[in-house]
Order: structure tokens, then sequence, then C-alpha cells
């Protein structure tokens, strides 16, 4: 069963060096969290599950790294300066403010009272001044969403890589929302990370991709460990949608706290390229909002046959990084209890997220032999590029296992006397079934990529 509450996940986070609250030594900031050193590593893992799945094994989709800082320009016509807001009400009483959103009665969830300001709407993007003189018309803002430096790329990843729709732009990168309540550990936080994929196609192709990205993304969370019947898709009313959206999927997790959005899969139509283009008017665009007067640049692709111009649909699979982390731990989470009436706490990763694939602990911590030996095993496995190999020289393997277990480690090998001085086998144990078997050093490296490729 997945973990219960989020006291145990945050507990069992921080105790392993998972995450923790940032500046905590001052009193913390709030709505920011910093990735120690096993969940940088299951951090990576799932980008590089995505990117693995978005790019590498489509086809069809280029890779985009681009600057977080963005041009207010940019995100004038993207929308944003105008509609990106939260509505937000104070409390009379206590002074705490609240998405009035999320308000479930009229009532202040600080202290109870219903004297509340009418909503009011607020702008979630943070602006920083760029440059030597702060005299505020020198900004920029901190991106709110990964996608609009893919649009605004649009056209030099068409130009160099001569691709036409349909095809996708992916891109993994921070995101900055300053939210009104951030809350529920990593889940709502004011500094995040996305994977979003900008998928361009002909308009009248649109609700077709729409569906094929929705069922795609569905069996990528489900080969993260996070399985179809935690998940439920909300289509979102016409009313909820955003600015930009014809239609949304949204993927809800069953996280501790409740049913809530993972992921969001818009089709954003025209919208945004359309936006961002010069003399929209020569142009067929269904979405157009605005005259835009600074882009020098024609977002669309010319019909080669008739010479036509057109700008593509967009649908865009958003992932949030920090919720995936956050439901991939709350799956793996389990509390076993054992024969002897002791229990274990173990994080059932897929092997392709666990923060270290394999332990290499020596029995006797100051053996020189199985010592020296250890060593050598662990920079042999670490040599296939699986991920993090750790020797780890403790000399309690109970006590090691047992820690391997609590953090997702699939496999652990003990070096012993027999391996040095009798058959160079070594014992490898398994996190799940706690089955150990004597495999010969000569057969480990095979042995170790079976066991991990899930
Ligand atoms: P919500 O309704 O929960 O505020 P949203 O609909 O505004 O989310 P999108 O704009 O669709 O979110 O962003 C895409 C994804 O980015 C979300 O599905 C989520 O995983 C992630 N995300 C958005 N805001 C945050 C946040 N404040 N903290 C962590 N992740 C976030």
């Amino acid at each position: 069963m997945p973990a219960s509450t989020m006291e145990e996940l945050v507990a069992l986070a921080k105790r392993r060096g998972f995450i923790f609250q940032s500046s905590e030594i001052y009193g913390g900031l709030q709505g920011m969290y910093d990735y120690g050193p096993l969940g940088v590593e299951l951090k990576n893992n799932l980008k590089a599950a995505w990117w693995r799945a978005m790019v590498y094994e489509r086809d069809d989709v280029e890779g985009l790294d681009a600057a977080i800082l963005t041009l207010p320009t940019t995100l004038r016509y993207s929308g944003h300066e105008a509609t990106f807001t939260d509505p937000l009400v104070d409390c009379r009483n206590c002074k705490a403010r609240w998405r009035a959103d999320h308000l479930t009665d009229a009532k202040c969830p600080g202290c109870g009272s219903t004297d509340l300001t009418e909503p009011r709407d607020f702008n979630l993007m943070f602006k920083t001044s760029v440059g030597p003189v702060d005299d505020g018309t020198s900004f920029a803002y901190l991106r709110p969403e990964t996608a609009q430096a893919i649009f605004t790329n649009f056209k030099n990843v068409l130009d160099s890589t001569s691709r036409r729709p349909p095809f996708g732009i992916a891109q993994i990168g921070k995101a900055f929302r300053n939210e009104i309540t951030p809350r529920n550990f990593i889940f709502r936080v004011r500094e995040f990370e996305q994977m979003e994929l900008e998928f361009f196609v002909p308009p009248g192709d649109d609700e077709g991709w729409h569906e094929h990205w929705v069922e795609a993304r569905l069996d990528w969370w489900e080969a993260q460990g996070v399985p179809r019947s935690s998940l439920e898709l909300y289509h979102v009313p016409a009313d909820e949608l955003a600015h930009y959206s014809k239609a949304t999927v949204d993927v809800m997790y069953r996280f501790p706290h409740g049913v809530e959005e993972l992921e969001g899969i818009a089709n954003r139509t025209d919208f945004d390229l359309g936006s961002h283009t010069k003399n929209q008017d020569e142009l067929n665009i269904s979405a157009k909002v605005t005259n835009n007067t600074h882009s020098n640049a024609r977002l669309a692709v010319q019909d080669l046959q008739n010479k036509t111009w057109q700008v593509p649909y967009v649908i865009e699979p958003s992932a949030g990084v920090d919720r995936g982390v956050l439901a991939v731990l709350n799956e793996a989470y389990r509390v076993e209890q054992l024969d002897n009436g002791g229990e274990r706490t173990v994080l059932a990763f897929k092997p392709h997220l666990a923060p270290i694939k394999v332990a290499v602990l020596p029995l006797k911590k100051n053996h020189d032999g199985i010592v020296a030996r250890a060593k050598e095993i662990k920079q042999n496995l670490q040599k296939l590029g699986l991920g993090r190999i750790l020797y780890e020289n403790t000399g309690n393997i109970g006590k090691g296992y047992r820690r391997h277990d609590e953090v997702g480690t699939p496999l652990c090998v003990t070096v012993d006397f027999q391996t040095i001085e009798d058959d160079d086998t070594v014992t490898v144990r398994d996190r799940d079934t706690m089955a150990q078997e004597r495999v010969s050093v000569e057969a480990l490296a095979d042995y170790v990529r079976a066991r991990l490729a899930d």
C-alpha cells in the first residue's frame, strides 16, 4: 500500500537525504525545497526517463534548454501579464492570505473568521531587475512555465532541423510561480521543475493527437511505478480552462493529501505561435487575441505545394517533476511486517528510478583483501553506466541491508572470505524478496544488468 500520510514521507525524505526544507538553518524559505544526496539522483532519474521516452525513443521530437529569465514582451504576448493570476482574499481578522478558489466555505482556514476581503487578482510571476541599474524599467520575469521559450524558438528549431508537423520540442527546466499558499510539501511550491512537450500538428489533427498523448502519458506514468488505478482523468470544464486552451485533460493522482493534478495535457491550438507572430492578418489564425507589433518572426509552416502559410496547432503534455517525485515516492513506500516480529520500511522503486542501483559491502571492515576486492567490484560495476553504484564500508551487513531497503537500492553485493579465498563468488541480496544468492564475480556484470532491467 502507498504511504498513508504525508508526514511519513516527509520524515523519510529528510532522514535519508532525499528532500530538505530550503534555508532551513535560518528558519526556512516557504515554498522552496532542496534535493539532497538521494533526492538529486531520484529526480535526475525521473527526468532522464522522461527524456528517453519523449526524445530518444521517438523520432519526431527535438530537445531544447532555454533561458529562465524571460523578456516581458514574450510574456505580454503569451497572455501571462494580463491573465496569469489567482484570485486572492485577505482575512481581516488574522491577516492571512488565501486563494479564493481553495476555500470550501467563505471562512478563513487559519482562524475561522468570515471577515474576508473581496477576491482580487494576484499575478503569479516573479520579476527581477536586469543589469546594474535597478530603476524599474529594465526587468525580466522568471518564467512561469517552460513552454514560452519553445514557442519563441519554434522557427530556430524548424530552420535548423528541417522538421515539419507533426513534430515536437521537449524541454525540462525550472519554473517559478509566486503561489499565494504553497503547501503539501513539494506538491505546491514557488520554485519547481517542469517536463514539457509542445507537439505541433496540422490544424484538424489536433483532437486525435490530444487523445494519443493522454494515453501515452498514462503509459509512461505506469512505467514509473504509478499505476492507472492511482490516476484519474479530469476533463477540465470550459469555464476553468486556461486562457490558451481549447481542451485540457488533467492527469490526477491520489496524493497523500488528496486527489490533485500531476500533469496537464492541453490543446493550446494556434494561440501561442499565433500570438508571437508578426502580421497576423496575413495568416489564418483561429485564436488571434492581439496584434503583435514587436515580433519579427512568422511562426508558421509553409505548404510546399500551394505556398500558403499555416500556423500549427499544439498539444502540450506538461508534467511537474516535483509532483512526479512525490507520486513515485508515495507509490514506492511500504512498511512490511517480518516473520521475526519486526518490520522494515522499503522504497520499492522501479530499478531505473532507484537513487543507488547496487551497494557493494565488504563483510569485514578492516580486512585488506576483502576491502580491496569490494572496491574493485564497485569500480567495475560503475563502468556499466547503469547509474550510481555505492561502495560502503561500515562492517555491519544487516544494518546496511535495512538502510538500503529504506532508500530503495535494488541489490546489495556482499564481499566475504569465500570471495577472496575460495570460489570468487559474492552474495547478492534482493531488496524486494530479501532472497540471497551466490553469484560469481565473473558473471556479476551480466547478472546485475539483467536484474536492473525493468
Ligand atoms: P494547479 O492547478 O495545481 O495550480 P496548474 O494547472 O496551474 O496547477 P499547469 O499550469 O498546468 O498547472 O502546470 C503544469 C504542471 O506543472 C502541473 O501539472 C504541475 O505538475 C506542475 N506545477 C504547476 N504549479 C506547480 C507548483 N506550484 N508546484 C509544483 N508543481 C507545479
